[in-house]
């Protein structure tokens, strides 16, 4: 099946929806503008306006009641800047470009990126806005890849930053709240090769005896649980790091055939398991570029906790499983490496991030989540940027200390408040 993600007609009068098909898209006008100019003019001249990556969060972060921007005719194609010593670089791809474009390129000229999330189908602008991560205690969220951007201001004048300056580690993960994105640069690095091996019949006591030592044991791990027991352990190995993958894993056996996380889900749509060894982009995401991860039948809200409080956050969702249960289809586990990204969810410390898949029943889901965060309050949980949840901006304020910041800073770049939105007052609350 081919990637289904309702596709913005060009021109339209109005978008649709988001990806999950819980989000209606409240704003009068949907653009497409073919060049940068078009898009400050654009900018410029509206009273309120958004831009639109592949729509796939889960909440209002992109809705606006004016103008939406989708970026997809901006011209330019990907672009491979080499660093001196030639052992890296950056790409660059339009505001518009989504993973799935950008990664055959990378990996035709012998590159890699460090980590991709578990699709490949969003967008890189709207991916990095929102801190999305992949796993590995070695590894920042796609955000720390982000090596350069431009964007257009709600004064239609078009900036550009680099790492040096003051505002970027403010303006990466800006939550849509700073201007429209025209051009992202990422951080490349030579390509590697993966192997994903899937082990059942891990024990939570085996898991947290010794959960760094879980977490480390390849690039890449994620756990998948009920929150009743362990159901998988996804392990994904680097080939020049580890020379074969072990039968057992921390009492754990090596699945025999291809596994889904959702037990009884065709597997086709998953990248290749069984230790067969692959290059980064054909194992790193838990899905193959060409086909549909879902039928966006699902809702994601997901909080991410400092690793040192990981088992405790765990025992106090694992006392909540009954009443999670019967909402959920799978929950993931994932390490992410600490980074300085004002709101970034890794800010200040490496961090453990819980994932829940739901089933699309919002209502049911938003009457549960307060339970949740009351569970993970202790541990200063913080939400995923993109996914469904409660938390309140003062809450939020006091989770990220650049919080202050932030809201400066974008009262600054948009005094005018044209990217402003339900959303953003809701949780970063600049305007008061
Ligand atoms: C099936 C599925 C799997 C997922 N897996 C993961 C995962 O593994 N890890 C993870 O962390 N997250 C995951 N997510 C969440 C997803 O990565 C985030 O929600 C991400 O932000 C989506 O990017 P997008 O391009 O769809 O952005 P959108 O939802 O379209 O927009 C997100 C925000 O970015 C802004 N934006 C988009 N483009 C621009 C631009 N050019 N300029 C300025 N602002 C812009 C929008 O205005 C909005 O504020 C998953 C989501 C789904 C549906």
């Amino acid at each position: 099946m081919n990637e289904t993600v309702p596709t913005v007609p060009a021109g339209a009068a109005r978008p649709a929806t988001n990806w999950a098909g819980n989000v209606v898209y409240r704003a009068a006008r949907l653009h497409r503008p073919t060049g940068v100019a078009e898009l400050q003019e654009i900018v410029a001249g509206s009273r309120r306006v958004k831009a639109l990556g592949s729509r796939h969060c889960f909440n209002d972060i992109a809705d606006c009641t004016a103008d939406l921007v989708t970026l997809d005719g901006l011209p330019g194609d990907v672009e491979l800047e080499r660093s001196p010593d030639g052992a890296g670089g950056i790409a660059w791809v339009t505001g518009g470009a989504r993973y799935s474009e950008l990664v055959p390129r990378l990996a035709e000229h012998g590159w890699a990126l460090h980590n991709l999330a578990s699709l490949p189908h969003i967008t890189v602008a709207g991916a990095t806005a929102t801190g999305t991560h992949g796993s590995g205690n070695r590894n920042g969220s796609l955000s720390t890849a982000v090596a350069g951007l431009e964007l257009v201001r709600s004064d239609g004048e078009l900036v550009t930053l680099a790492p040096g300056d003051p505002e970027f580690a403010g303006a990466v993960v800006h939550l849509g709240a700073l201007g429209v994105v025209t051009r992202i640069g990422l951080r490349f690095q030579p390509t590697f090769q993966v192997r994903t091996n899937v082990y059942v019949g891990l024990t939570w006591d085996r898991l947290f005896a010794d959960f760094d030592a879980v977490a480390d044991a390849a690039y890449s791990v994620s756990v998948f649980t009920d929150w009743h027991e362990v159901t998988q352990v996804w392990v994904k190995a680097r080939t020049d790091e580890h020379d074969v993958a072990p039968e057992e894993f921390f009492g754990a056996r090596s699945a025999t055939v291809p596994t889904h996380m959702l037990p009884g889900t065709p597997v086709e749509n998953l990248t290749d398991q069984l230790g067969l060894p692959g290059e980064w982009h054909e194992r790193l995401p838990h899905f193959r570029t060409g086909f549909t991860p879902s039928n966006g039948d699902e809702l994601q809200t997901e909080y991410f906790v400092p690793r040192r409080h990981g088992q405790h956050a765990c025992d106090a969702l694992r006392a909540l499983a009954p009443r999670i249960a019967p909402l959920l289809q799978v929950s993931e586990l994932r390490t992410v490496a600490a980074d300085e990204l004002w709101l970034s969810p890794a800010q200040g410390g490496d961090v453990l991030a819980l994932h829940f898949t739901w089933l699309p029943d919002e209502d049911r889901v938003r009457a549960l989540l307060p339970e949740i965060e009351a569970a993970l309050r202790p541990y200063g949980a913080r939400p995923h940027w993109g996914k469904l949840f409660t938390t309140g901006a003062d809450e939020l304020a006091g989770c990220y200390p650049r919080m202050p910041d932030f809201r400066e800073l974008v009262r600054r770049w948009d005094p005018r408040g044209a990217f402003r939105n339900d959303y953003l007052d809701r949780t970063v609350a600049a305007f008061g």
